[in-house]
């Protein structure tokens, strides 16, 4: 059997949003006891989904799926504003776990919104990141999905004041395409001090270039809703390299290894490094590996504080500890 070389990109995997989430579901569950619902996958990927289920949380897609009163999960993606009025009226216990950088860009619509201004927000469409976005200011924004839909959008006259957001999972490639062809065809745009596109998928997305460029095909572990993994796959392939997302190593075809000498791995996001493991593990029980690598080109160093709920229930707990002490 031919060696090969497996190479692992650096920075791959969970991101500061989804750890936070994730860690805020297990928080409520040791707190609250069994059951906790979760409003929506807390992230994209569905081990860490079923993971949480067998510890006791439930999925919902409504908050009127939950029983009232009850302690509900709002996840990494964001919520529109009329999801927190559903869940007041229902008295439920919310624990919001959408993540800061999302929240950015909620906070910055409603500011754009409160000024009078249009918004042209780049994502994709049906994607909870851009629902719960659009629904800070529905009546002021309209997505583009595309550059080609630059040209289909209305004829805003210059009188109107537009600004750009974007969601947090993009191709940064492709959205800079976007962004120019916004800007050329309403020159007085307002753009964001920073783009909106997140830390762990620039960096994710910047890791998989130098990936395609050192190896022949590229794995992106991942589930198909989860919209960064999917941008690593058409970023892995645009910089040459064959590559395919899957959700673990039951889904890898032995025919897209052959002849390969090469391969790179890695994870979106929302996948747990325990996923990336068990792809080296496969290779291991199947190939001959002669060297596992890892190639960084970033050192990610982000983490994010617990939801204020989980911080103050944790703090009551410390301080009953330490009484209890003295
Ligand atoms: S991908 Fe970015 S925006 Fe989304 S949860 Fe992770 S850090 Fe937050």
């Amino acid at each position: 059997m031919a060696e090969l070389e497996l190479i692992l990109a650096a920075p791959r995997g969970y991101c500061a949003g989804v750890d936070r989430a994730v860690e805020t579901v297990e928080r409520a569950l040791e707190l609250e006891g069994k059951p906790v619902y979760v409003r929506k996958q807390i992230v994209h990927n569905i081990h860490v989904v079923r993971d949480l289920e067998t510890r006791g949380a439930i999925f919902v897609d409504d908050v009127v799926e939950v029983p009232a009163g009850a302690t509900v999960v709002f996840s990494a993606h964001g919520v529109a504003p009329t999801v927190h009025e559903d869940a007041a009226a229902r008295h439920l216990n919310v624990i919001d776990a959408t993540c800061p950088l999302v929240t950015k860009v909620h906070s910055e619509a409603k500011r754009y919104d409160t000024r009078g201004y249009h918004m042209l927000l780049i994502g994709h469409e049906g994607h909870e990141e851009v629902v719960g976005t659009m629904g800070e200011a529905p009546q002021a924004m309209t997505l583009v999905e595309t550059e080609s839909d630059v040209a289909n959008l209305p004829d805003f006259p210059e009188s109107q004041p537009l600004a750009f957001l974007t969601q947090t999972t993009l191709s940064v490639d492709e959205t800079r395409g976007i962004i120019a062809a916004l800007k050329v065809r309403y020159p007085w745009i307002h753009s964001p001090v920073k783009e909106d596109i997140c830390y762990a998928t620039s960096n994710r997305q910047a890791a998989v270039k130098a990936l395609a460029a050192e190896t022949e095909l590229v794995l992106v572990i991942g589930s198909a809703n989860s919209s960064n993994s999917c941008r690593l796959v058409e970023v892995a392939r645009e910089y040459g390299a064959d590559s395919h997302l899957i959700e673990d190593e039951t889904e890898i075809d032995p025919a897209w290894i052959v002849g390969r000498t090469r391969v790179g791995l890695t994870s979106g996001a929302s996948a747990p490094e325990r996923l990336v493991r068990g792809v080296i593990g496969w290779f291991e029980a199947n190939h001959t590996v002669s060297a596992v690598t890892e190639l960084e080109t970033v050192h990610e160093d982000v983490s994010f504080n617990l939801p204020r709920p989980i911080r103050r229930a944790l703090a009551v707990i410390d301080a009953s500890g330490t009484a209890a002490k003295e």
